[in-house]
C-alpha cells in the first residue's frame, strides 16, 4: 500500500504524497474549518496559533532531553533543569575533591518590573523550581517566615532603599535577584528570585542561603 493510503488509513493528511514527512491530523484540520467558517481565520493565523499553543511545551520537552532526562522518567528536582559554571570547581563534575576555592557575588536588577498577571488560570508553571529561580512555594514559604527590616536610609534619594518602602501594589514584582560566581558571571541554579517591594533584606537571604547549602552539599 502506497505511503500515502497507509496515512488516510490512520487519519492523517500527508503534506506530501510519495515520500511524506509532515502529516496533519482529520482533527486539526476539522477545527481548522470550522474556526475559519466561524471566525474568519486564515490558515496563516491559525498556524501561529498552533505555534503559540505547542511552543512553551516544546521548549520544555527540549530542556528536559537537554538535562538528560529525556529517555527515562526521573522527575528533575531543584535546579537540575540549569547549568551551573563549567569552569569554576565542582567535585565530581570538574575536580576530583576540594582543592580550590570559590567565591560567589549577590547583584540584582530593580528596574526589572513585572505586572501583575491579567488572567491568573492562564499562569502554567512548566519547571516551577527547576531552573535558574526559586520555586514559587518554597520562595512564599520563606517571605512568610523571615523576617524583614525595613532600612532606613540616611542618604537623600537613594533608589535601592526608597523603593523598598515604596508602596506599589500594581507591580507583582519590582525587580530580579540572584547569585552568580565571582569571576565568570555564571549564574547559580535555583538562586534567583524577583524582588517583592524594591530590595529587602528578607528577599535577599534566599539566594544566598541557597548558595551556601549548595556549597556545603558538594563538601
Ligand atoms: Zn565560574
Amino acid at each position: 500500500m502506497s505511503p500515502d493510503i497507509q496515512m488516510f488509513r490512520h487519519r492523517f493528511f500527508p503534506a506530501s504524497f510519495n515520500r511524506p514527512k509532515t502529516v496533519f491530523t482529520f482533527r486539526v484540520l476539522n477545527n481548522f474549518l470550522l474556526d475559519s467558517l466561524e471566525c474568519g481565520t486564515s490558515a496563516m493565523n491559525y498556524y501561529s496559533k498552533l505555534w503559540r499553543m505547542t511552543l512553551e511545551h516544546w521548549r520544555q520537552l527540549k530542556t528536559m532531553r537537554w538535562h538528560g532526562f529525556g529517555h527515562h522518567s526521573d522527575n528533575p528536582s531543584t535546579g537540575e533543569l540549569a547549568l551551573f559554571c563549567p569552569t569554576c570547581p565542582q567535585p565530581g563534575i570538574n575536580v576530583l575533591f576540594w582543592k580550590y576555592t570559590r567565591s560567589f557575588v549577590m547583584d540584582g536588577n530593580f528596574k526589572a518590573e513585572h505586572l501583575h498577571p491579567i488572567k491568573l488560570f492562564n499562569e502554567v508553571w512548566l519547571s516551577d523550581g527547576l531552573g535558574f529561580m526559586v520555586g514559587k512555594d518554597r520562595y512564599k514559604m520563606h517571605l512568610a517566615e523571615a523576617a524583614d527590616t525595613v532600612e532606613k536610609s540616611s542618604c537623600n534619594n537613594h533608589q535601592a532603599v526608597n523603593q523598598a518602602n515604596a508602596a506599589r501594589h500594581k507591580l507583582e514584582s519590582t525587580g530580579i535577584g540572584g547569585v552568580a560566581c565571582v569571576r565568570h558571571g555564571c549564574f547559580v541554579p535555583h538562586s534567583m528570585v524577583d524582588f517583592q517591594k524594591g530590595k529587602r533584606q528578607a528577599t535577599c537571604t534566599i539566594p544566598h542561603s541557597r548558595v551556601n547549602h549548595a556549597s556545603l552539599a558538594d563538601k
